[in-house]
Order: C-alpha cells, then structure tokens, then sequence
C-alpha cells in the first residue's frame, strides 16, 4: 500500500469533525488496509506505531523538523521559519516545499507504508550517541520521496499533531461496521474488547477473523488494563440508590490508582494512563513479591506516599514526582515512601475473575495479601445498609485524613473502563476540575524565557474548548511543588505554533484547576472562563481523555 493513502484519508478525516462521517471515511479503508496483512499499520491512524499504552516518543522538536524540511527539499531554515510565521503550521509548511521540489524533478518515487511505518519504528528506538542526526537521516528519506500531502501529515505525524481526530470511539465504529454490520452488539463487544487489549492492532486483526476471535481476546498480566471509573454522589442516600444495598464503603485513599500484575516472577506497574512505571516503583516491586501470595494476578490499588519521619500521608502532589522521575530513583524510594492499599482484583492464578462479584473479589484480596503497615494492606472496608454505619465510617475517614470514601456495589463485576455505577465515589464538595494545558505564554522580568501563564482546556467530544488564563498556583522553587521551569520544561517540546509571546501547545499536560465559579463569556472557545483559576496540582497519571467536559462546567455554571 502506498503511504499517500494514508495521506488522503488524513486529508479526508481532517475535512469533517461530525463522527458519524469520520466513521463512514474509515470504514472502506479499514477493509482494504486488512489486506495489506499488517494489522499493525492501524497505529497511523493515531498518528502512532505502537499500541496506545506504549509511551515510545518520536522525539522530534519543530526545530528538528524544520532541519528536516531543510535537509529534504534544499531550502534554507530561514527560508522555512519565515513560511512558518506566516502560515503557522509547519505541516503546510514542509507540503508547500515538497511541491516547489516536485515541479522541479522528473521523478520520483513512491512512498510505501511498509517504508514509513519501519522508519518511524527506528525513529523511535534510538538512542545515545547522534541519535537526533541519524533520526533526521531516517526522516529525511522519507521526506525526499514524500509527495506535498504525505510531507504534510509526516511532519504532523512525528511531531505527534496529526489533527484528524480519530478517537476511540470513532474508530471502534468503524471496525463495527466494517467488520460486523449485521450484528449491532458486536459495537459494545469490540469496546469491552478494547478496553482489555488496549491495541487496535490486535483488535483489528481479531475484527478481522470474527466474533469468536473478539470473544477470545483475554486478560493478560503484563498488557495494561482499563481502570473502572466511579461515579459521584452528593450522598449516601443518592449511593445507595446506585448501588443498591448493602454496600461496601471504602476509604478512598488519596494517593493515584495502579494496577500491579505478576506473571510468574515478573511484576508490571501500570497507572491509569496505563503508563509502564515499573522502574520507577522497585519498592512496590519489592513488596508484591514479598506480601502477595499466587504466581499470576492483576490488583487495582491506590497507591499512597508518607512521610517517612511523621509517618503521615503526604498529598498526591508529592508522590507525583515518584510517577515523572526517571533518575535518582533510589533516593526517590528513600524520600517519597509509598503504601500500596489494595482494594480489588482481576485476575488471579491464570484466569479472568471481572465477571465474580465484588465480595468474592475481595474475599480473593483478603486472602492473598499480607498486610505490613506502611507497605500493603488491604483498603479498609465495611459491609451495610445502613445510612448511619455508613455516616459514621465517612466521618472517620474524613478524621484521619482520607479523601473521603468510595460506595461499592456488592454483587457487581469488574467493567473496565467504565463509568457504571458500580463503584460511586463520596466526598466533600470542592470546585475543582482537571484540565488541559492547550497554550502559555512567556512570562517577564525574572521570569522571562519561563512558561507563566497556561490557557487550560475542557473537552467536547474530540475537541478541547478553552475555559480560562491561569498564571497562578506554581511555586518558584521545586521543592515547594509544581516550579515554573518544570512546567516550562514539560511544555516546550509540545509547543506546536509561536505567535509572539504565546505559545499554542500540543494537549497533553493535565492539571487540576480550582475556582471561585464560572461565569459565561465570549472570551473562550468554550463560551464559559473559571474566575480565579488557580493550578493545585499537575497530574501526570491523567490522560486528556480523563478532562472535564463541557457538560461538567454547563452543570457548575
Ligand atoms: P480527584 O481528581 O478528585 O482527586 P480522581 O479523579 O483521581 O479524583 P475520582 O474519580 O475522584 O478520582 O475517584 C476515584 C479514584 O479514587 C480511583 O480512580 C482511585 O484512584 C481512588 N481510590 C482511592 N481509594 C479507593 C478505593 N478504596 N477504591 C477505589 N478507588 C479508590
């Protein structure tokens, strides 16, 4: 398959934001593509070649791909930055001088898939020693072939800016119909199927055989897994009518969701985002072997930092850089301890226990977990249908510094990914929401140079609608939190456009952001601004499909 189909579906995907027309695109497509034998190539669909847990990065800033386009089409990096500030996309950039090139060559030669998927492959695996110029040799191969359009959505492609907007949903869609037009269920199977799997390849490729390989697609301890979400509820009485009684009331412990796996002697961490943070925990590596009986399992626990001279619970704040560093981690150990509290399973001894109910879920946690104090144990619990047990639990949670609690439904499975109900969560009323960053600007004086002000985003669908300017809630120093240059650092390899003093980024840094209230206004493309936004914490462990929505703040206004 040539790579400019690829480059005229982007194009097509991109002439259209409604899903149902998204999907009716994708669909001829993915029946063709299935013949190319490589599930695989469905991966460029996101703009990607490794399923979406993966966090393999291209690692390629817009002046890399600005050497790119130099390097490719002859021209100078003046030449490109000054179409830069004029058209402020660099992917229509890099499709201007490939057509230039084009009028003036008699041949060229064609772009395959097979080529641009197994560049972008080693882009990715390189490292040490002149890693950027032997990416910039793989790129620029593939640039000197590139037609205008594949030049466009290559360039898009490895800055991770594809713009089509193909999410999940639209995609599991497509394969729907595709695949299984006549079967209407099979639309929740293939979803249920994706949130187990979490690789559109591997869903592609069972789509693809039928039904039954849909069905066989299985747990495995090592791939990540969804999380199941909860509800909110303003009260036990609003709980208890989700849940149905009795209930489990949990702490809810305020630390950040894991799901910890073991296969025989290997253990994977995984947070929500099903980001791999195995190297990054060696001490709870350390306590599952050591406290967790069975030789295969997969636990959802919260995991929470303390401080190791007060013993008090630190704020996930603190424990957050345990998530983003990546060096210095024995020391991290040292300094930021973390308790894992354990508080369901999804499978065990090699096989899939999602569809027991909830207490014999538990009753499987109970027994395999040795509890140690400040390393594991099993999240507090009590069973009842009763407002006021459940009201005097609340309040002790609350007394000794818990989040406040989470509701759980007794006699119910394990749905991951989902928001059912069958996990509700209960705690006092903050006005807060996480948001993402989509913009900044470059702050003056002694902080010039310094990303200072972030324009945070909501969503709607596929898009990210702006709700509000915050500049304040970052310290100065990093010991105090969240410093200016860690958010300065996190940004700027994101930075898509610069226009002046501002910055147009790509969403990918979600923060929490409380406020005074919401007020309408023209300013945003939400239609709503947060006055007195203020950034309480960066949370690392969230993804840009976990933000508010529009509805949310349309609720709260
Ligand atoms: P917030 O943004 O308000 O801090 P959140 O969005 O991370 O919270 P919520 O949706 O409010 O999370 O609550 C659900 C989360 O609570 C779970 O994802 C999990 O991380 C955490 N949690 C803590 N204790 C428990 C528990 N006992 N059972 C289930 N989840 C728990």
């Amino acid at each position: 398959m040539d790579y400019l189909r690829f480059a005229e579906l982007y194009h097509a995907l991109s002439q259209t934001t409604k899903r149902i027309e998204k999907a009716q695109i994708l669909v001829p497509f993915l029946q063709e593509l299935h013949k190319s034998g490589r599930p695989e190539w469905i991966y460029l669909l996101r703009g990607k070649v490794l399923p979406d847990y993966d966090p393999g990065e291209f690692g390629i800033s817009t002046q890399i791909a600005i050497k790119v386009v130099c390097v490719s089409f002859g021209v100078t990096s003046a030449q490109v930055v000054q179409k830069l500030n004029t058209v402020g996309d660099i992917g229509e950039v890099a499709e201007t001088f490939a057509q230039k090139k084009q009028q003036s060559v008699l041949f060229s030669t064609k772009l395959s898939v097979r080529k641009v998927f197994g560049n972008l492959s080693k882009v990715i695996s390189i490292e040490g020693n002149g890693a950027i110029d032997r990416k910039l040799a793989l790129l620029a191969e593939l640039f000197t072939s590139a037609s205008p359009l594949e030049a466009k959505y290559l360039v898009r492609t490895v800055l991770s800016d594809l713009r089509v907007g193909v999410a999940d949903a639209i995609l599991l869609d497509a394969l729907a119909e595709a695949f299984f037009a006549d079967d209407p269920s099979m639309r929740m199977k293939l979803e249920e199927a994706y949130d187990l799997a979490n690789d559109f390849a591997l869903l592609f490729d069972a789509a693809v055989e039928g039904k039954s390989a849909i069905d066989h697609i299985a747990l495995v301890p090592g791939r990540p897994v969804k999380a199941m979400l909860a509800v909110k509820a303003d009260s036990f009485a609003e709980a208890f009518r989700i849940c149905g009684t009795p209930v489990a009331v949990e702490y809810k412990y305020d630390g950040f969701r894991m799901h910890i796996h073991k296969k025989g002697e290997k253990v994977f961490l995984f947070t929500r985002k099903l980001e791999n943070v195995t190297s990054q925990f060696p001490d709870v590596v350390q306590a599952i072997r050591k406290h967790v009986r069975g030789d295969s399992f997969i636990l959802d626990c919260e995991v929470v930092g303390f401080n190791p001279q007060t013993k008090k619970y630190t704020p996930f704040e603190a424990i957050s850089q345990r998530i983003k560093r990546k060096y210095d981690i024995n020391k991290l150990v040292h300094d930021l301890p973390v308790e894992i509290n354990v508080f369901d399973v999804l499978f065990f001894q090699d096989k899939s226990v999602l569809d027991l109910p909830f207490v014999e879920r538990r009753k499987i946690v109970d027994k395999i977990i040795r509890s140690e104090p400040w390393k594991i144990r099993v999240s507090s619990q009590i069973i009842t249908e009763n407002e006021h047990d459940a009201e005097a639990f609340y309040k002790k949670a609350l007394e000794v510094g818990e989040e406040g609690v989470m509701i759980k439904k007794i006699d119910a499975p394990y749905k991951q990914g989902r928001r059912v109900g069958y996990m509700v969560k209960l705690k006092p009323s903050a006005a807060d929401f996480d948001l993402v960053i989509v913009g900044a600007e470059y702050g003056t004086g002694k902080r010039g140079g310094l990303l200072t002000s972030y324009i945070v985003a909501c969503r709607s669908g596929d898009q990210f609608l702006e709700v509000g300017k915050v500049s304040s809630g970052l310290k100065e120093k990093e010991e105090e939190g969240m410093s200016y240059d860690e958010m300065t650092a996190l940004l700027k390899p994101l930075i898509i456009e610069e226009k002046g003093n501002e910055v147009v980024v790509t969403p990918k840094v979600v923060v929490s952001v409380t406020y005074q209230n919401i007020q309408r206004s023209p300013s945003y493309t939400s239609g709503y601004a947060l006055r007195f936004p203020r950034i309480t914490i960066y949370r690392p462990d969230k993804g840009i499909d976990e933000i508010a929505d529009l509805a949310d703040l349309e609720e709260k206004a």
